[in-house]
C-alpha cells in the first residue's frame, strides 16, 4: 500500500523493532543497581549516545520525553520557569507563525499564566520561510530577555529556517532559542549546537510514537515539569521507557539524510497531470521528502478520501491537525487564500518509499481530477 505520510508518522524500523524486543526482553528498572537494571540502563545510555550523535550533541544533555509535544512544552515551561530561577527572567516570548500547534499552545497558555511574559508571533514570508527581518525588528523593539522558538522546518511545507542566522541574531540580544527539529531531524543534516533546546520524536524517523527529547544546552535553564524520582538528571521524573528509548536509539542509527529524488519525481509527474497545480514553498530550500500542494477546484477531504480509496495514504495540512476542517495556519500565515489552502495535500515520503509509490499517487490523482472534470462537463 503506497504510504505517502511519513511526515505524521513512519513505519517503525525494522532495527526498531528489534531493539524494543531486545529492551522489553531484558525487563528491569534502568534505576535499578542490580544486573537487570544495569542493562536496562545500558540500553538507555546507547540510546542516548547514538541520538546525540545523530543530532550533533552531547550525550549528557539529552532529556527523554514521551514525545515532541513534551519536549517542546518542557522547554517552554521549564525554560521560562527555570529562567526565573537562574536570574536570567524571560520577559519575551516570540514564535513564529508555522510553529507546531505543540509551541502555538503551549506558548499562549504560559503568556497567559506566566506574569510579565510577552508573546509575539513572527511572521513568514509567502513560501513559508520566518521572516528575519521581522524578527531582527521585534527584538529591537523591546527590551529584556526572549526566548525565541523556530522550527528547524516545517511539517506542513517542508520548509527549512535559517537556524543559524536566528542563532546569530540572538547573539547580538539576550535571549535563548528554542528549535523544534522533530521533522528535520534524520531527514536532512542538522546540528543542534546553535539552540539552547532543540525537540526531536522518535516516529518521524522510523522509531517508535511516544518517545522523543529535549537537548538542553550547558547553561540553558530549565525546571523540571514532572517531578518525582529525578529521573533524567532531574529534569523530567518517571521511569523511562526503555523499550521506546531503545527504539528511538535503533533508528536514530540507521537514519541518513534523504534523497529528494522521489519528490522531485512526483511533482514534475504533478506538475504533467495538473498543469494548474500549486506547489508550496517550491523555491526555497525544503525537506527532501515532502510536497506540499493544492489540486484547484477539488477540496483536501474529497481528494484524501480518493485517493484513500485507491490504497494511496496522504494527508491533508498536517496529521496532528486532521479531523479539525479548518485551512491550516502555515498557509494561513503564508497568505494563501482560504478557497486553495482548503484543496491542500501533503506527500511525505519516508525509508521505504518506492518509485511505485510515486506512480500510484500520480495516477489516482489523474483519475480523481477525470472524475472531477466530466462531472462539471455534465
Ligand atoms: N513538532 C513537529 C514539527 C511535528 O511535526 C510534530 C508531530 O507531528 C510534533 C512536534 C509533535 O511530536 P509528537 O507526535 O512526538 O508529540
Amino acid at each position: 500500500m503506497p504510504y505517502l505520510d511519513h511526515n505524521a508518522t513512519s513505519p517503525l524500523r525494522a532495527e526498531s523493532r528489534a531493539a524494543m524486543e531486545r529492551a522489553l526482553a531484558i525487563g528491569g528498572n534502568p534505576s535499578s543497581v542490580h544486573g537487570q537494571g544495569r542493562a536496562a540502563r545500558a540500553e538507555v545510555e546507547e540510546a542516548r549516545e547514538a541520538i546525540a550523535a545523530l543530532a550533533g550533541a552531547r550525550a549528557e544533555n539529552i532529556v527523554f520525553t514521551s514525545g515532541g509535544t513534551e519536549a517542546n512544552a518542557l522547554a517552554l515551561w521549564g525554560g521560562v520557569q527555570g529562567a526565573v530561577e537562574a536570574g536570567t527572567r524571560i520577559t519575551r516570548l516570540f514564535v513564529s507563525a508555522i510553529e507546531h500547534d505543540s509551541v502555538l499552545a503551549n506558548a499562549a497558555a504560559l503568556a497567559e499564566r506566566a506574569p510579565g511574559l510577552r508573546l509575539e508571533v513572527i511572521p513568514v514570508t509567502s513560501d513559508g520561510v520566518v521572516d528575519l527581518d521581522a524578527l531582527r525588528g521585534l527584538l529591537r523593539e523591546g527590551k529584556g530577555r526572549a526566548l525565541v522558538a523556530v522550527m528547524a522546518a516545517n511539517n506542513e511545507t517542508g520548509a527549512v529556517q535559517s537556524i543559524a542566522d536566528i542563532a546569530a541574531l540572538l547573539k547580538e540580544h539576550e535571549g535563548y532559542l528554542l528549535v523544534d527539529a522533530v521533522q528535520a531531524m534524520g531527514k536532512i543534516p542538522f546540528s543542534a549546537s546553535s539552540a539552547d533546546f532543540v525537540s526531536l520524536s522518535a516516529h518521524k524517523i522510523g522509531g517508535p510514537q511516544g518517545v522523543g527529547a529535549l537537548i538542553v544546552k550547558e547553561g540553558a535553564p530549565l525546571n523540571a515539569t514532572l517531578l518525582g524520582g529525578g529521573q533524567e538528571r532531574g529534569h523530567r521524573a518517571g521511569t523511562e521507557n526503555v523499550a521506546g528509548i531503545a527504539g528511538f536509539g535503533a533508528a536514530a542509527k540507521v537514519a541518513t539524510p534523504l534523497p529528494a529524488t522521489l519528490r522531485d519525481r512526483f511533482e514534475a509527474d504533478l506538475r504533467l497531470a495538473v498543469p494548474n497545480v500549486v506547489i508550496f514553498g517550491e523555491t526555497v530550500a525544503r525537506l527532501p521528502n515532502t510536497s506540499n500542494f493544492a489540486l484547484p477546484a477539488v477540496s483536501a477531504e474529497t481528494a484524501v478520501m480518493a485517493l484513500d480509496l485507491d490504497g494511496v495514504m496522504v494527508s491533508f495540512g498536517s496529521a496532528c491537525s486532521s479531523g479539525k476542517v479548518r485551512p491550516s495556519h502555515v498557509l494561513q500565515a503564508m497568505g494563501v487564500p482560504e478557497a486553495i489552502a482548503r484543496s491542500a495535500l501533503r506527500v511525505s515520503f519516508g525509508w521505504n518509499s518506492t518509485d511505485q509509490d510515486v506512480d500510484a499517487a500520480i495516477s489516482s490523482i489523474s483519475q480523481l481530477l477525470a472524475r472531477v472534470r466530466s462531472r462539471a462537463a455534465a
